[in-house]
């Protein structure tokens, strides 16, 4: 069987089980994967309506094959590997059209290039580009198949983690112009060496006519001549640079650029511009230079022009942001651009959210689709109507008269239509919006960020903001550690460790972890009530709480004779599952050796109980010090459990590690394993730290800034004594946020602007006071209290305690945010 066999005309290629939209009108290519085989879900995408299948020879077992069977209308083809099909399906699709097709590659900066230069390019093309950074081995498919007959020109990114991942990525882009945006040390670890990063990254080029580089980065610029040329020897170079070299020729391939405040100058032989720069940090302007000579390079070389252009050159959030919102509502912002896939990529996080009943979608009118305006709104009603949203509301002239395409369909939702932002503002009731998630997306030109302005519970100016895709990174991280046959299971106690329990606890059932684990019986009530199905595990179950439990299905940890009589006189009849704790040396909880014989001899004589897991945890696992020990506890822990083994007659889940426990010991990870700060981005053991992302960020501002003399004190009792004349800066937060109060007179810093600040005088309940004397902050800019910049274990460290502590310390009055990238 070769992919030519296969029907092109399948209009939506699915990688993700859980992203089918039209299933009727999809094709699955099952992918295995390092975690998941998609080949496990065939049968819930064949219940959902999926009808085609691409499915791996390798991955068919005597069952699977049985199974397939029983789906007789369903084709299935059968290739080696589906990606590799998915790849050159997408090949023969890309070799269709002879247009321009514009291809980014390098470490920072790919998707604002590819975004910048589509708002820059948007009156002059009819453009397909990748939705968000869609650049990976099955994104860049995904990302090429939307083109079609009406598009004028492509903008593609690509990137790659390992050695030969362009390779298979070229034939997909195979772009006329490339760009090498820059080289940094992401995914350093893939790769023998920078150098074979550059080279590898080269091959995006190898069949491109021309090539934009910065001529800065000496890496970049010695491949192309030893590699790049030699394969491709008619490619022709364009380089810019902000270094001046004398020596260098002036050619119209080589433009000098310089920077002095907001005005950017680029001279080559061909011309001299100078423009005016809308964002002027160093990043933004190696980007802007990249596209400004990407348009020159397309012919486009009025000055007049490309700066008015550039002038209408937006931030580029790549995030797509879920909020609290008024009456009990979340927001999902995505109010910076509106095209088709990223529709698909925010109804899919909306559907995510199970959290709440109903689903209200706000749209404005999609622009330079490149699609036929009734097909095109067809489409989008469809989509609408597959996802069971409740409510549909479209603003724009367009959509307006485009109606039909939404509520003459079966299943319709609500549909409301509004000519423009300001007449929705003004007559639809907002507060009438209750109990929702509400996805707000629209291009730009709706400025539908009032919208969410007026929907957004206002607080203080403190916020926790939660990055998605790295717990997802974390996640990954530990399920690497483990391997396949391993279980996970995270920890989400403690409000999970402060980040907000019920939507990381939704994320960790999208990826599908296997348990979930909290203190007490509410909070498993809570999870249960945000629509989390997964098991959940409870490990104080009380026996007030044990009818909640058993009602809430959420299993208790039993760890004593007391507690599991109890348990045992109250759950009489019906299959409940327990979980035992052992104690191997904690001697906090659980049964000792000599307990266990009682144990089996109580459970035997209620067979109701079944024994879903025990389990142990380490005393020491985050220390060296300790690993004799940690050992000595895997080998008791082993022995209790196989007591219990023979006793009951079956073998339930054994676990013994946390976090720091998996990177030490991978050895003992047995059946499965319980992560929990790892998650949350504090990599515990300290041996593998940069391979775990952080999470969390505590945001505050700065409520007012005062020019201070040296001898003046600040803040209660007069501990704070200036020895300098200062800048002071008051803050929006104080150890009632969790800011600890032993953190003040200048034993914490906070970042503003990058730079540390410390702490002046005594931390009060709501605000704190800091030195600002060394920036030039103003009032209302943001303070980073940890993050990034500020790590939490450097916070940990200066009041000696543990990331823990500081993690849980955020006080729940501190809204939480949650972002993707
Ligand atoms: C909290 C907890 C964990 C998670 O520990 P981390 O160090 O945060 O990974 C694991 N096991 C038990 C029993 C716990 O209470």
């Amino acid at each position: 069987m070769t992919s030519e066999d296969l029907t092109l005309d399948a209009l939506y290629w699915v990688t993700d089980s859980r992203q089918v939209i039209v299933p009727e009108k999809s094709v699955f290519f099952a992918i295995r994967g390092d975690h998941h085989d998609g080949h496990d879900y065939i049968g819930e995408l064949y219940q959902k309506g999926v009808r085609q299948f691409v499915v791996e020879s390798p991955a068919l077992n005597p069952e699977r094959k049985a199974a397939f069977t029983g789906y007789p209308d369903a084709q299935f083809t059968e290739v080696d590997s589906s990606l590799k099909t998915l790849q050159q399906l997408a090949a023969q699709h890309r070799s269709r059209f002879r247009i321009p097709v514009i291809g980014i590659t390098g470490s920072n900066g790919k998707t604002i290039v590819k975004e910048w230069l589509s708002q820059l390019l948007a009156n002059s093309y009819v453009i397909a580009k990748s939705p968000k950074s869609y650049n990976s081995q099955v994104g860049v498919p995904l990302s090429v198949r939307q083109l079609n007959e009406t598009h004028t020109l492509g903008i593609f990114e690509a990137g790659i983690s390992r050695p030969h991942e362009m390779q298979a990525l070229q034939p997909i882009v195979n772009p006329t112009l490339g760009i090498f945006t820059n080289i940094g040390t992401a995914h350093d670890e893939g790769f023998r060496s920078r150098k074979q990063k550059v080279a590898e990254k080269l091959r995006l080029f190898t069949q491109a006519e021309t090539l934009i580089y910065r001529k800065d980065y000496t890496d970049i610029d010695e491949e192309i001549n030893l590699l790049l040329r030699a394969v491709n020897p008619t490619i022709r170079l364009i380089h810019w640079s902000l270094r001046t070299d004398k020596a260098a020729p002036v050619t119209n391939a080589v433009y000098q650029a310089q920077v002095k405040d907001e005005w950017l100058t680029l001279t080559a032989e061909h011309g001299h511009w100078r423009l005016r720069l809308p964002f002027t940090d160093p990043a933004s302007v190696e980007n802007i230079i990249h596209c400004v000579v990407a348009m020159l390079t397309l012919g486009m070389l009025d000055e007049s022009r490309l700066q008015s252009r550039l002038n209408r050159l937006r931030p580029v959030s790549m995030r797509l942001e879920l909020k609290e919102a008024l009456n009990g509502c979340m927001v999902i912002d995505d109010s910076y651009n509106n095209d088709v896939a990223g529709l698909q990529l925010a109804l899919n996080f909306l559907n995510q959210q199970v959290n709440r009943d109903r689903k209200v979608v706000i749209l404005s009118d999609v622009l330079q689709s490149g699609q036929r305006e009734d097909e095109l709104y067809r489409q989008i009603g469809r989509l609408i109507t597959e996802q069971g949203v409740s409510q549909f509301i479209g603003i724009g002239p367009v959509i307006g008269r485009n109606a039909d395409s939404f509520t003459a369909l079966p299943d319709a939702p609500d549909c409301l239509f509004y000519a423009g932002t300001d007449q929705f503002l003004a007559q639809f009731p907002l507060n009438r919006l209750q109990d929702s998630v509400i996805l707000v997306k629209g291009a730009r030109s709706f400025s539908f960020e009032r919208i969410v302005n007026r929907l957004q519970r206002k607080v203080h100016g403190t916020v926790l903001e939660i990055n998605l895709d790295a717990l997802t990174h974390n996640l990954n991280y530990y399920r690497s550690k483990v391997g396949t046959g391993t279980k996970i299971m995270v920890m989400v106690k403690a409000f999970a460790y402060g980040s907000g329990s019920a939507e990381v606890a939704q994320l960790l059932q999208f990826h599908r972890v296997d348990y979930l684990a909290v203190a007490y019986a509410d909070e498993g009530v809570s999870l249960r009530q945000n629509g989390i199905d997964r098991p959940i595990m409870v490990m104080n179950p009380a026996p007030e709480t044990f009818r909640t439990l058993v009602e809430h299905n959420l299993e208790p940890e039993l760890y004593s004779a007391r507690v599991l009589k109890e348990f045992g006189d109250f759950a009489t009849t019906g299959a409940v599952k327990i979980h035992l704790k052992l104690d191997t040396g904690m001697h906090r909880l659980g049964f000792l050796p000599n307990d266990l014989p009682d144990v089996i001899t109580y459970l035997k004589a209620r067979p109701n109980l079944r024994v879903a897991s025990v389990f142990s945890h380490l005393v020491g696992a985050d220390e060296a010090q300790f690993n004799s020990f940690s050992r000595e506890q895997y080998e008791r822990f082993i022995a209790g459990a196989a007591t219990l083994e023979n006793g009951l007659g079956y073998r339930p889940i054994r676990h013994l590690l946390n976090s720091a426990g998996i990177v030490r010991f991978p050895e003992f990870r047995l059946d499965m394993v319980r992560v929990g700060i790892g998650l949350y981005g504090v990599e515990a053991s300290q041996l593998e730290r940069a391979q775990v992302r952080p999470v969390g960020t505590l945001k505050t501002v700065i409520s007012q800034i005062k020019e201070l003399k040296a001898g003046e004190t600040v803040g209660y009792s007069r501990r704070g004594v200036l020895d300098h004349d200062a800048r002071i800066a008051t803050i929006a937060l104080g150890y009632a946020d969790g800011y600890d109060r032993r953190l003040g007179n200048g034993v914490g810093q906070v970042a503003v602007d990058g730079v540390l600040c410390p702490t002046v005088g005594n931390v009060c309940m709501d605000m704190t006071m800091i030195d600002v004397t060394s920036t030039t902050a103003l009032e209302g800019d943001e303070v980073i209290v940890f993050g990034a910049e500020v790590p939490i274990t450097t916070l940990a460290g200066q009041i000696g305690t543990i990331p823990y502590e500081i993690l849980t310390g955020v006080s729940e009055r501190v809204k939480r945010v949650f972002y993707k990238e």
